[in-house]
């Protein structure tokens, strides 16, 4: 584990390193308080920090305050060297950030063993914060293809459709819908239609730009969330239903022909329906999309003009 050793005196950093190395810290050094605070600021930094109070320019109170107050996913620990003793002193030492102190002169195992306090904090914060980042993870995709679940994708198409409406950057929406795919599970069996699902998802995710967003609305339905013009709507519409017609699913020993239907929406920044009223558009488009015949998608231009007459296909 890294250890970062604050100290102006050139004798007691060596000293400091010397005995830190032999219990197998990897040492940095910093030879003052902004040193210190440029070292915790920069990527990867040490997390376990052993700092000396006193130190010309900013001192260690003022580096713990300045780490308290980034307030990191993965804060630092910090361990104060002080030579003041008075009770009053330590309460300023711990309510400016500090972790813990040491007061000098000190005894060697007792440094190590208050390091090793703070190397097993560390790993227990870490180890918490891994399982929050999981259960956030859970919370928000969906199990079977890894996109974002149906709550997670409609919160991010509210807060696109708001951004859209705030500052005009073009917005589509689009409904997927696989063609029938409860076909696929009932000749085929239900674990083949999860890898199908599963592939689908792959495919569907590999066609969108960086910053657009897909997510499992239902069953074998996906709602995209498309940045940008449409001006190129029917390539778009063209790329994404090839992406999975054009090559067979392989999901065991057969070759799978998958199909599937969608409708899009261009939002209009100037029309305050809801995101129901949007999703209901793009539903519209994805019913004429089937009854059409299927394997196409359907999309329309904004300035209302969600009427069936105006409809593209590029199926
Ligand atoms: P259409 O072309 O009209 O969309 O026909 P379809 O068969 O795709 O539509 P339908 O709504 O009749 O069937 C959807 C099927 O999707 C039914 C359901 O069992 C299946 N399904 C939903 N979720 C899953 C899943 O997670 N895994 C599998 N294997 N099947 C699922
Ligand atoms: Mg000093
Ligand atoms: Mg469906
Ligand atoms: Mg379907």
């Amino acid at each position: 584990m890294k250890i970062l050793i604050g100290d102006d005196s050139l004798t007691q950093r060596v000293m400091l390193e010397a005995i830190v190395s032999k219990w197998g810290f990897d040492a940095v050094l910093a030879e003052d308080g902004q040193q210190a605070w440029d070292i915790l600021s920069a990527a990867d930094a040490p997390r376990l920090v052993l700092l000396d109070w006193e130190m010309p320019g900013i001192d260690g109170l003022e580096v713990c305050r300045r780490a308290r107050a980034r307030q990191d996913r993965d804060p630092p620990y910090i361990l104060l060297l002080t030579a003041r003793s008075e009770t009053a002193d330590i309460v300023a030492g711990l309510d400016a950030g500090a972790n813990d102190y040491i007061q000098k002169p000190f005894e060697n195992n007792e440094l190590h063993a208050r390091l090793r306090v703070g190397a097993r904090m560390l790993d227990l914060q870490r180890a918490l914060i891994d399982a929050r980042e999981a259960l956030e993870f859970q919370a928000s995709h969906d199990d079977l293809t890894g996109l974002l679940n149906r709550g997670a994708i409609m919160q991010a198409a509210e807060q696109a459709v708001e951004r859209t409406r705030r500052s005009g950057r073009p917005l589509q929406v689009g409904l997927l819908d696989i063609d029938h795919f409860k076909q696929i599970n009932d000749t085929h069996g239900h674990p083949v239609g999860d890898a199908v699902l599963r592939e689908a998802a792959e495919r569907i995710h590999s066609t969108l730009r960086s910053g657009d967003l897909v997510g499992r609305y239902g069953g074998e339905e996906f709602l995209l969330l498309v940045n940008g013009e449409m001006t190129d709507a029917p390539a778009f519409c063209e790329r994404l239903r090839g992406a999975i017609a054009d090559r067979p699913f392989e999901p065991g020993e057969v070759a799978l022909r998958v199909t599937l239907s969608g409708g899009f929406v261009a939002v209009d920044p100037r029309d305050d329906g809801s995101v129901a009223d949007i999703l209901a558009a793009a539903d519209k488009f994805l019913y004429q999309a089937k009854t059409g015949g299927r394997n196409r998608i359907l999309f329309d231009q904004p300035a209302g003009a969600a009427t069936p007459a105006k409809k593209r296909s590029a199926g």
